[in-house]
């Protein structure tokens, strides 16, 4: 049986366009400020590598911001944001399975 749907993390198909930054600030406080989301996208430029990173409110439970045409606990914000499955949604397998 599958429990509670959780955050995955793909740094490695993110591109760093920062949109589900834009999408969750904007949600909230109806500004484009990335300091104001619940997820930060760290770049490392000597590496090349982008990184997102959620805070752990985020990670431990639906946020309640969702797209309009989506279910409300189908995906946060963020996640439908994302174009590149930088992060994506996964469901927790519970140990009878
Ligand atoms: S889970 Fe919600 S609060 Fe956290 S980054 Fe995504 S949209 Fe923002
Ligand atoms: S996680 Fe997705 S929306 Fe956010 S910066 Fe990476 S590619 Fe863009």
């Amino acid at each position: 049986m599958y429990g509670k749907p959780r955050i995955e993390v793909h740094p490695e198909n993110c591109r760093g366009c920062r949109r589900c930054e834009v999408a969750c600030s904007w949600t909230e406080y109806g500004t484009v400020n990335p300091r104001l989301a619940g997820i930060r996208i760290w770049k490392l430029e000597e590496e090349g590598k982008v990184y997102p990173v959620f805070n752990q409110t985020c990670l431990d439970r639906f946020c309640g911001k969702a797209d309009p045409g989506k279910k409300m606990d189908d995906e946060p914000l963020c996640v439908t944001s994302c174009l590149f499955g930088g992060i994506k949604m996964a469901r927790e397998v519970s140990e009878s399975e």
